[in-house]
């Protein structure tokens, strides 16, 4: 049986996104855009949306669905894009936001898309950093979390799309 320990409570990650909306708005002017990777980090751009207009700003919300080939759990290596944005990025100063950076392919092939699709800025943020999993040359401007290699589920990020619905952060035992 799957064992689902929690690694960062509801009130623990509200704190932290607020932050995080605090330290953001302070970097970027009030009409930027934020660029969203579904599906992991749908309900972080959701509470982080919120979080930057609390602190000011008024900013337009995008998303990008990139995907790794394959259902590994982590990428495998090439990322493609799956599903485009529908506005304009051309001049725009462009928060990037994601769940998770690991391998750090993702956050690299999507802030190339944007600054290839004329972002004048591309300031990253992720909640979750792995920096012992790197194999690309990307840290996140803004981390909400950074946690050694486990593997984890909740609040936007899934296991074989389930545990997306969960309001904390969890790590689960990698499969027998
Ligand atoms: P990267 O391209 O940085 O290797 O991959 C980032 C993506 O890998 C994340 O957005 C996520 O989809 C997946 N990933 C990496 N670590 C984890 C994890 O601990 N749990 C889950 N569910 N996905 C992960
Ligand atoms: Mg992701």
């Amino acid at each position: 049986m799957t064992v689902v320990r929690t690694l960062f409570d509801e009130a623990e990650i509200a704190r932290r996104v607020e932050q995080l909306g605090g330290e953001v708005a302070a970097m970027l002017p009030k009409d930027a855009a934020v660029v969203g990777l579904l599906k992991g980090s749908f309900v972080f751009v959701a509470d982080l949306a919120r979080a930057l207009a609390r602190s000011g700003l008024t900013p337009s919300i995008e998303f990008l669905k990139l995907s790794s080939y394959g259902a590994a759990r982590t990428s495998s290596g090439e990322v493609r894009l799956v599903s485009d944005l529908t506005a304009d990025m051309a001049g725009r100063q462009v928060l990037l936001a994601d769940d998770i950076v690991d391998t750090g392919r993702t956050l690299a092939f999507a802030r190339s898309l944007l600054l290839g699709r004329g972002a004048e800025r591309v300031v990253t943020c992720a909640l979750i950093d792995k920096p012992s999993r790197r194999e690309v040359d990307i840290n996140a401007d803004v981390v909400g979390f950074t946690v050694p290699d486990v593997f984890v589920v909740g609040y936007g990020i899934d296991h074989a799309e389930r545990y997306r619905y969960l309001p904390y952060i969890a790590t689960i035992d990698p499969d027998p």
